[in-house]
Parts: C-alpha cells; sequence; structure tokens
C-alpha cells in the first residue's frame, strides 16, 4: 500500500508517513469522509506537532479560509475558518486598526491550533479573544458549539489538546475584541514603545523580535518553543533563587512562580548543541532545530537528555510544548 509522505506537513520535517491525508475545505464534505476511527489524527498547520514515527492511521486537514468581521458599538466580532493562518488574520485585523491580536504576530500555525493550544506571546493569550468555537464532531457527524468557559483554556493548553475532545475538529473560531484597545507593552523589547503607539506599531515591533530570535521553519526546520515554561511552588523559586540570583522568575496563578524554561536549558548546557542532526537553536535554547537528517528516533533521545539534564541541574521537571505523535497517536514522555 503507498503512503502518504508527511515530510512537508509537519515544521519540524521528520521523516514519517500516514495511511490516508484528507484534506477538506467545507463542512459538508466531512460528514462524506470514510476514514479510519480507530486511528486518526486532526493536523493543523503542522507547527506544533512532531510526526517521531510512521503513524498507522489517517489524516484529516480543515482548510476553509475566510474570515468575517463586524463591527458593533463597543466591540468586534470575528468569525474565521480554522484553516486560516493566524498571522493572516492578526495582520488582517491590525491593518484595519483593530488592536487586540497584535502581541501573537507571526506564531505560526493556523486560527484553529491557536486555539488547541492556546497560544500566548508577550502577555497575551488566544482566550483573552475568544468567545467560542465551532467544531465539527466526527463521529456523531453533527456541528456543535462550544462556548470559551467550555473550551477550558489553560497555559498553552485546553480540552482540544488534552484528548478529552476526541473526535472534535475545529472548523471556526469567533473572537469578541472590545475597541476600548490599550497596548500590552511590559515584555522585554517592547517597554521602548510609547503608550500611544498604534497596533500595527506593536506588531511590527514584535515581528522583528521575533525574526531577530527565531528560525523561520522555511529554512530551518522547527516547531517553535519546544518546552512550556515550568511553573513551581514559591518555596521552590525562593530555594532556586538563593542557588541562582541571576534566574528570571515571574508571578503566576494561585502563588506559583514561572520560570524560564530556555534560561534553564541554557544553563544545563544545552544551548546550541547538536546531536544527530537535531539540536536546539543557537540564539534560542527553547526551540529544538533539525539540522537536516534529524528522525523521530534522534529527537526523542535529545529531548530526553533535556529533560534529565535540567531536572538532575534545577530539580524541575519540564514538559513538552509540542504534541508528539507516534504509529498509534499522540505519545506522552
Ligand atoms: P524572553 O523575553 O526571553 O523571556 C523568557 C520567558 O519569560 C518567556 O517565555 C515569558 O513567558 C517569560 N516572561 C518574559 N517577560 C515576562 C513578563 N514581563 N511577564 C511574565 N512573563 C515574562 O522570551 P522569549 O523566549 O523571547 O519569548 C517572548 C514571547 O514570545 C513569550 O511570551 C513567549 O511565550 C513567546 N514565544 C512563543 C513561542 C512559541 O512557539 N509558542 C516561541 C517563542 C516565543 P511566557 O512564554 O509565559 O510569555
Amino acid at each position: 500500500m503507498s503512503r502518504f509522505n508527511l515530510k512537508n506537513h509537519h515544521t519540524l520535517a521528520l521523516p514519517a508517513v500516514c495511511n490516508n491525508f484528507y484534506e477538506v475545505t467545507h463542512v459538508h464534505e466531512i460528514s462524506k469522509l470514510t476514514f479510519d476511527l480507530e486511528n486518526y489524527f486532526i493536523l493543523g498547520g503542522g507547527s506544533n506537532v512532531a510526526f517521531i514515527d510512521d503513524f498507522d492511521g489517517d489524516i484529516i486537514a480543515f482548510k476553509g479560509n475566510s474570515c468575517v468581521i463586524t463591527e458593533h458599538t463597543d466591540h468586534w466580532s470575528v468569525e474565521a475558518d480554522s484553516g486560516l493562518v493566524w498571522h493572516e488574520l492578526v495582520i488582517l485585523l491590525t491593518e484595519k486598526g483593530i488592536g487586540g491580536l497584535e502581541n501573537l504576530a507571526l506564531i505560526p500555525g493556523n486560527c484553529g491550533a491557536a486555539a488547541v493550544q492556546n497560544i500566548g506571546a508577550y502577555g497575551v493569550e488566544f482566550k483573552d479573544v475568544c468567545s467560542a468555537v465551532e467544531v465539527f464532531d466526527l463521529h456523531k457527524k453533527q456541528k456543535r458549539f462550544i462556548t470559551k468557559d467550555a473550551c477550558h483554556f489553560a497555559y498553552r493548553n485546553s480540552i482540544f489538546k488534552r484528548g478529552d475532545a476526541r473526535g472534535l475538529l475545529i472548523t471556526k473560531i469567533y473572537l469578541h475584541i472590545p475597541k476600548d484597545w490599550q497596548p500590552k507593552l511590559n515584555y522585554r523589547g517592547l517597554e521602548s514603545l510609547s503608550q500611544c503607539v498604534t497596533p500595527k506599531a506593536v506588531m511590527d515591533r514584535i515581528v522583528a523580535l521575533r525574526e531577530s530570535k527565531l528560525p523561520n521553519p522555511e529554512q530551518l526546520p522547527n516547531a517553535g518553543s519546544f518546552f512550556k515554561n515550568p511553573v513551581v511552588s514559591e518555596q521552590q523559586a525562593d530555594l532556586l533563587k538563593s542557588q541562582y540570583p541571576d534566574m528570571p522568575c515571574y508571578t503566576a496563578a494561585d502563588q506559583k512562580v514561572k520560570l524560564s524554561a530556555g534560561w534553564l536549558i541554557e544553563q544545563a548546557g544545552f544551548k546550541g548543541v547538536e546531536v544527530d542532526s537535531i539540536g536546539t537553536y543557537k540564539k534560542h535554547a527553547l526551540v529544538i532545530v533539525n539540522y537536516g537528517n534529524a528522525t523521530g528516533a534522534s529527537l526523542l533521545h535529545f529531548v530526553r537528555e533535556i529533560k534529565e539534564g535540567v531536572l538532575r541541574r534545577f530539580s524541575v521537571a519540564l514538559e513538552n510544548e509540542v504534541l508528539l505523535i507516534g504509529k498509534y497517536g499522540i505519545v506522552n514522555l
């Protein structure tokens, strides 16, 4: 049986195949699909997944990409197909002078993945603007709406990522963007902008910052930040801070403290390290890069080395942000 090559369908570009790859543009096409109901995976832009083995199942990708923006008295509402490239939506709104998404500029992937992952950058998260999500239930073959609250958005997480929404293919996202916009400029690199800045100027700065630090997946295959920033107790953070006074720490919810995964990986000696064509990016230790001929096995080996190195040095467990897909679906390390 000839199988479908996935190398160009995930931005880490590891060698892998699947049984069948179905691309659909309209909801009515989805209900007619006959695919492997036992083992399937819903794929967006492929920028937050890594196929670490041949996937013994079928893949479904929704490619609808239209968008409707409606003005109301005090807010804008946006309905965007899940196959629309996220950054195209950011540009569309920002260039109309609509502020709210500019801090999320240049995050790779599609609008559907923005909901799965609850993407976040520079102090803004997808959940801040999302009002609901439209899904197609692949098992019941019907359309449903899921409110923002029912999506259970959390730090780089949602019901769609945790697997408790099995069979729900996101077809549309709904955004509610208030008109009383205030720029969010408290991250490093943004403080020098004036409070009178436009959404477009903030977007331009963020694009420049990201381009200066992060590799373009089209030139150097990667999946963005590979690990989440760990959140630890105040006691653990105080203990670490007494040993490593330069360690960055940020206040998180529930009296916890967020650490910088990139800093921990760098201090554990992994910045710029390359083994078997896989390595961390020279300018940003949080990004794992395929330097040419990496395989799923070399990625797994390297990821385990990093996790063990950070655990040994700091007693902090790193968790993947990138979803690993093996022969039978999601692989947890
Ligand atoms: P950085 O300035 O080197 O800081 C490292 C980490 O510290 C960031 O990841 C950020 O956490 C946290 N941080 C920094 N300033 C903060 C503040 N004022 N308040 C609270 N937390 C703060 O960051 P960077 O690596 O260049 O990334 C900048 C932004 O782009 C971050 O928000 C990051 O998440 C985002 N980014 C996302 C991806 C991705 O693929 N998902 C890749 C690269 C960068 P948070 O990550 O929680 O914001």
